[in-house]
């Protein structure tokens, strides 16, 4: 009898044993489901860990599009050289000093000026006085339209004190930086009666990487460019008049075919900017976009074949 019996109680024993070691696991399973997870030792980590490659390991070029409210300032960083477009409405000056003086840079081997509109050059004057400048790229606007604004006045005043004198941008015309990197002004094609089509366009490029930045160019004159035959496909765009819906027209969108864009532009501005058609062009060509007003200082950076983007808020 005694021999039957004790399997029987080798059996409950075992029952037990298999009912705590299901128990815990139960609670094992739910503890991690909960989170509890079990902290892991340095020497695990440090055994299971590889360092991701970097996007690049040292942005050789970078395109800033500062956040100066309603207007545009644009710095563009070379490997060696430092080109300043526009620079803002008349109480801007100091602070595009400041940026400038955030990133490292002394002094301007190029100052392009749109088109002299306040918002693009009335913080031009300080600029000016303030940084040593190599040379200045700025359109011949028609004597009809000739601003007679102080923010005019003082650009060329400062110019004039500086002992500088203006280069004409002429479409085609391309600026070899020598250092990888160049830029190739697009337009204006022709001189026009409508300032913001005197804007001087351009295409930066370094390695495969291309910006096109527009200052404050329309329709017109997207139209007029494409004329041309000129290649105007880009990486990156900044949209012309800080995405009024009088510019980025869809043929210019498709044929810029950008990844990203960039709108320079103030919050809460009284035009409306960015307009919604724009806006939804954008989403409709699937383009990643980013605005000053919402994003601060939008940085785009590039090792000459990919981008990565830093936006200060
Ligand atoms: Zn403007």
């Amino acid at each position: 009898m005694s021999r039957y019996r004790r399997p029987q109680r080798l059996n409950w024993g075992f029952a037990v044993v298999v009912s705590v070691l299901l128990a815990a696991a139960i609670l094992i399973t739910l503890a991690d489901s909960m989170d509890f997870k079990f902290i892991p030792t340095w020497d695990e980590i440090f055994a299971e860990t590889e360092l991701a490659d970097p996007v690049f390991t040292s942005a050789d070029a970078s395109v800033h599009i500062i956040d100066i409210g309603q207007g545009d300032s644009i710095l563009i960083k070379t490997p060696e050289h430092n080109i300043l477009i526009d620079a803002g409405e008349r109480d801007k000056g100091a602070e595009v000093v400041s940026y400038l003086q955030s990133q490292d840079v002394m002094a301007l081997d190029y100052i392009i000026a749109t088109h002299p509109h306040a918002d693009h050059i009335g913080g031009m004057s300080y600029v000016i006085e303030q940084m040593d400048v190599g040379s200045i790229i700025a359109p011949k606007v028609p004597d009809s339209i000739t601003p007679t604004s102080k923010a005019y006045k003082n650009m060329l005043t400062a110019i004039q004190q500086k002992g500088l004198k203006i280069k004409l941008p002429k479409a085609g015309d391309v600026y070899n930086l020598e250092d990888g990197s160049q830029f190739t002004i697009l337009g204006p094609v022709e001189p026009s009666t409508e300032m913001n089509n005197n804007s001087v366009v351009l295409k930066f490029e370094y390695g495969d990487i291309s910006f096109v930045l527009t200052g404050d160019c329309e329709k017109d004159m997207e139209n007029e460019i494409l004329e041309t035959g000129a290649d105007v496909s880009a990486d990156v765009l900044k949209l012309g008049h800080h995405g009024s819906n009088t510019s980025t027209g869809k043929a210019w969108l498709t044929t810029v075919s950008p990844s990203y864009a960039a709108i320079s532009c103030g919050k809460d501005n009284s035009y409306g900017h960015p307009h919604k058609e724009v806006v939804s062009r954008l989403k409709e060509a699937g383009v990643t976009y980013y605005r000053t007003d919402l994003a601060g200082t939008i940085i785009f950076e590039t090792d000459g074949t990919a981008i990565q983007v830093k936006t200060e808020k």
